[in-house]
């Protein structure tokens, strides 16, 4: 197996372009599960650990820029304030060990239905940008990134460079349901971001279709009858709840039945919308 180290963009670049069939590697927490369980032997693996800037974040034009290679422990630590949902998401992921190698870029690569930053970067309206050395970049909107159980956008000859996600202006929650409180990959997971500006909310729902998605009718539900200035209406709530359970199309495996993921959903959503509300009035009265 070949192991190519670019150290820039660039050079990385070239050689995804050059040798398509290599595999991309950041923390490894996926990758080296695949190689050393026999799932896959690559021909090539491409290490993008060199490539610094990868690992970095910065405020693009008032928007977050995260690069692929940012560790879930720096989101936690460094991300909370703008971008809440998805540090919520990044605490529940596997271990510390996994949180300090495990990236954004590497969940996305990964494109399981099961990852947990999914669902907040659909709330969120998150952009994955993305380059082929050949035909430049392409700006993906994460709803249209997942294609299928783990399969994305993503050509053969492309790399994911870093995803972008406005700051939130107003509150996110991300709540996961797993057979136990760590270490767990999500039975099903839910998001949600207030965008109060928009008087609009959006949602991700994960583990709980072929592809991490949004539930578009609970989102229209919301925007056609919040009423932005007022205590939450218990009856939207159910339905918000109900429209996000109907959004789901999941199935029976060895995490859960589709049955309970449906009902979990439902329940999330709710929980979710309260506590986002709670907070946004919080906030107004403050
Ligand atoms: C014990 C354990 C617990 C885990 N718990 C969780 C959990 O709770 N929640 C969760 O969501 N995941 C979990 N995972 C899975 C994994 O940690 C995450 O998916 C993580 O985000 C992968 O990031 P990585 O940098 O390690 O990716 P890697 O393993 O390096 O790569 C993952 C995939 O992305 C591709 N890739 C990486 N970088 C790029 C790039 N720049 N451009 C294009 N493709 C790229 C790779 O080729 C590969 O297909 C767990 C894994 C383990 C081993």
């Amino acid at each position: 197996m070949d192991f190519l180290r670019p150290t820039t963009w660039e050079e990385a670049l070239a050689a995804k372009a050059d040798q398509p069939e290599s595999v991309p590697i950041q923390g490894g927490t996926d990758v080296m599960v695949e190689i050393n369980f026999d799932v896959r032997r690559p021909p090539a693996l491409l290490d993008l650990n060199q490539v610094a800037e990868l690992r970095e974040w910065t405020m693009v034009n008032g928007v977050c820029r995260v690069g692929a290679g940012v560790p879930y422990t720096k989101v936690i630590e460094e991300l909370g304030g703008p971008l809440p949902g998805l540090a919520q998401a990044s605490r529940t992921v596997g271990s510390p060990q996994i949180r300090n190698r495990g990236t954004v870029g590497g969940n996305l690569g990964a494109a399981s239905p099961a990852g947990d930053s999914h669902p907040p970067l659909l709330a969120a309206d998150a952009i994955v940008e993305v380059e082929s050395r050949d035909r430049g970049i392409r700006m993906i909107p994460a709803a249209e990134f997942y294609l299928g159980v783990k399969r994305s956008a993503l050509e053969p000859d492309e790399l994911i460079r870093a995803v972008h996600v406005r700051p939130a202006t107003g509150p996110q929650y991300f709540s996961k349901v797993g057979t136990r409180n760590a270490m767990v990959i999500a039975v099903c997971s839910f998001a949600i971001a207030l965008h109060p500006e928009e008087r609009r909310v959006g949602t991700g729902i994960g583990s709980a279709a072929p592809t991490p998605r949004r539930a578009y009718d609970a989102e229209y539900l919301l925007a056609r009858e919040l009423d932005w200035a007022a205590p939450l209406d218990l009856t939207l709530v159910k339905r918000f709840g109900e429209l996000c359970a109907a959004a789901a199309a999941p199935i029976d495996d060895v995490r859960g039945t589709a049955g309970y993921r449906v009902h979990a959903i439902g329940v999330m959503a709710r929980r979710t919308l309260t506590w986002a509300w709670n907070d946004y009035l919080g906030r107004r009265a403050a």
